[in-house]
């Protein structure tokens, strides 16, 4: 997944520099605004920082943490520890999605689509949300119709959320250190639906075996293969992330 950085400057009117004191939501929204490309709502924001009015005269206060473009691209416009005015009242305790999209209908391209669905399930597996209930439309919040398709097709919306569920690993069943002896094995257990990728973050303290599925979750072996006092994370990630983009699960010594 890669993600562009390209951040507003800090403004009263669009990235005001608040911490965000909790993450509790994903707010999932649509730029209204067809065949628009992220930099251009990204520039849009930025612009705002000026004091610009609507046509009833008022000051227009708005912006997202991301953007998501027609391609998929992702372009990240505040940092997650700040609030972005996206989402009214649940600006206080929200990340903020916006997603381009081609027609007025508000659906989003395939590209779109899978690039919100990563970008979903890593920022609910870092913040330990559940997609089924902490993934929100601007529509929960305010009634505005918005992410319109989503409004409109709440069969694609619960499909969205599905998906972002497959990806993610769920729980692992520890979160303590694990502690084993040279040439010991650890088997772990995983709950989630698509087969999860785990790795350890430094090479040649354990090997991690392919997982199985188990129960209706996945399940895998990692066998200590270095020397007593060695030690390693053990990370999940998701398909389309890079290593460095993993969670730290639990951390595995050799004794
Ligand atoms: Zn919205």
């Amino acid at each position: 997944m890669d993600i562009k950085k390209d951040l507003l400057t800090i403004n009263s009117y669009s990235r005001p520099g608040t911490k965000l004191s909790k993450v509790t939501k994903i707010a999932v929204h649509y730029v209204g605004n067809p065949g628009s490309t992220a930099q251009a709502n990204r520039n849009y924001f930025e612009s705002l920082k000026e004091g610009k009015c609507n046509s009833s005269g008022q000051l227009i206060y708005a912006s997202s943490h991301y953007i998501v473009g027609l391609d998929g691209e992702i372009l990240q416009c505040i940092p997650e520890m700040e609030i972005s005015y996206a989402t009214n009242q649940a600006n206080l305790y929200s990340i903020s999605i916006e997603c381009c999209h081609p027609a007025a209908d508000g659906k989003f391209t395939v590209a779109t689509e899978r690039a919100l669905v990563v970008l979903c399930a890593d920022l609910c597996q870092r913040y330990k949300l559940d997609p089924l209930k902490d993934i929100i439309r601007h529509y929960d919040v305010t009634k505005k119709v918005c992410p319109k398709y989503y409004v409109d097709h709440p069969e694609a919306y619960e499909d969205f959320r599905q998906r972002v569920r497959s990806l993610m690993v769920i729980e692992i069943d520890t979160t303590m250190d694990v502690v084993r002896r040279h040439g010991d094995c650890y088997t772990v257990a995983m709950k989630c639906v698509d087969k999860p990728v785990i790795y350890p973050g430094t090479e040649k303290v354990v090997t991690v075996c392919p997982p199985y599925p188990y129960g209706g979750g996945w399940r895998a072996n990692i066998v200590a293969i270095n020397q007593a006092g060695s030690s390693t994370g053990i990370y999940t990630r998701l398909p389309d992330q890079d290593k460095t983009d993993g969670v730290l699960r639990f951390e595995f010594k050799i004794t």
